[in-house]
């Protein structure tokens, strides 16, 4: 079909995410892809554009890797799906096995076993494996003796996900405020990642838990990274006080690495940057390598445990899509290919130079602000606008017609590109960005 054809009924039919439609439907010209390769996509008019935000932080492994291309293939031809009621299958239950073995805290011989994250639920995607954690751990209190624990503390520009529970432990305003009669209470604490460190946050989680040590099923946070709230960064120290103060009252750390897992910081999850191990661990988007899909809700062996005895104990909760043949052999061959190819190692050896040229732009260039980097992570400002401020779309348009794909938040310009991205690619990439951020900064 031709371009202008796609683009046509797109506009009659195709309602976007987090996009304003009268604008997009008068003045957008989208990208129409075609295909896409590595780091590559492909568009209708046969360009080639650098994805520098790996779709969404999905494609880690790039796009199409061959090997997670044959195991989707080969999966497809047996099994594709059942459900996971009375049912097990090998990809699902050989994946389990496979998460535990890797999970924070598997390989140290400190962690009790009740501590360990031994236990996975499967779910679609990022917003559900957040919401798994939340109604486990409020479960878990409501029939382990703490009835009172209905509450969880978060962070400001927290982002865990789209579904009105998820969206409740947010705290991104745009992303919530419309919404706010239907989202249940949760105790806000500033982010760490404001200018003068954790420092301030920290003391706001310890009051809140010493105040309310009846009320707080848990604390929820994106360690290291607070993605969709502008890539804010904070030390793992902050992620280690927070897990001594919950371990202190006895409550839950749940951490949301939809984002951070799977070797984004150049650890294989956030959290073991700072060597702690959650309660409750969320992971999609690259769990599947953006082949279809697919998350998980780790759980520690405690968790787990207060849900057995009584019938009426059990996690009332599931999804069509559970545990999904075709999404858990994916994900198996993700982790095989991490191995294989040391993804992470690839990782710290790339990292330095991203957060060099992410140092750099913001000397040179006028009226940058905040650059910043972990692992796979290089960010700047342009200047306080927010989510809906406009200057970072004027350095997309830049990179566009460079041939980079770089949606920014707001007005933070950064790059999450796959973390397998090639040498000279990654260089194109971080040129492309710096010379589109001086156009912008011109006028
Ligand atoms: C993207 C994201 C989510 C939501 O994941 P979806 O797959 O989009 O539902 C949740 N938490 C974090 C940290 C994310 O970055």
């Amino acid at each position: 079909m031709e371009r202008a054809n796609i683009i046509g009924l797109d506009k009659q039919h195709v309602w976007h995410p987090y996009t304003a439609m009268a604008q997009y439907i008068a003045e957008t010209d989208p990208l129409v892809v075609v295909g896409a390769e590595g780091p590559y996509l492909l568009d209708a008019d046969g360009r080639r554009y650098l994805d520098a935000n790996s779709s969404w932080w999905v494609t880690t492994l790039g796009h199409r890797h061959p090997r997670l291309v044959r195991a989707l293939t080969e999966q497809a031809a047996s099994l594709a799906h059942v459900s996971l009621a009375g049912i097990t299958h090998e990809p699902a239950a050989r994946l389990g096995a496979e998460l535990a073995a890797i999970a924070p805290g598997a390989d140290r011989a400190d962690v009790p076993a009740e501590q360990r994250l031994s236990r996975v639920f499967y779910s679609d995607n990022g917003s559900t494996a957040v919401e798994v954690a939340i109604k486990m751990a409020a479960q878990y209190w409501a029939q382990n003796g703490r009835p009172r624990r209905t509450r969880f503390i978060t962070l400001t520009e927290a982002f865990h996900g789209e579904t009105v529970g998820s969206t409740s432990v947010g705290g991104v305003k745009v992303f919530r405020d419309v919404f706010g009669p239907l989202l249940f209470d949760v105790v806000h604490v500033p982010s760490p990642a404001e200018e003068g460190g954790w420092a301030r946050a920290f003391s706001e989680v310890e009051a809140a838990l010493r105040a309310h040590p009846e009320e707080i099923a848990g604390v929820i946070l994106e360690p290291v990274i607070q993605g969709a709230g502008g890539m804010l960064m904070y030390s793992p120290d902050f992620v280690r006080a927070v897990r001594e103060a919950t371990r202190a009252v006895d409550t839950f750390l749940i951490a949301d690495e939809v984002f951070t897992g799977m070797g984004r910081t150049g650890a294989r999850f956030a959290v073991d940057l700072a060597g702690v191990v959650p309660d409750l661990l969320c992971l999609a988007k690259a769990l599947s390598g953006g082949l279809l899909p697919f998350a998980v809700t780790l759980a520690s062996e405690r968790v787990f445990s207060g849900f057995l005895g009584e019938k009426s104990r059990a996690l009332y909760y599931g999804h069509s899509y559970c545990g999904n043949p075709l999404g858990a052999a994916v994900a198996r061959e993700v982790l095989a290919v991490y191995r294989d190819e040391d993804v992470l190692g690839q990782v710290v050896r790339k990292a330095p130079r991203i957060q060099a040229a992410f140092e750099r732009m913001a000397r040179e260039i006028p009226g940058l602000t905040r650059p910043r980097a972990v692992g796979m992570v290089g960010a700047v400002d342009l200047g306080g606008g927010g989510y809906l401020a406009n200057r970072g779309w004027r350095v997309y348009e830049a990179a566009r017609r460079r041939g980079l794909y770089l949606r920014p938040l707001g007005d933070t310009v950064y790059i999450a590109p796959p973390l397998n991205i090639p040498d000279a690619a990654l260089d194109v990439l971080l040129a492309g960005v710096e010379d589109s951020l001086r156009e912008v900064a011109k006028d």
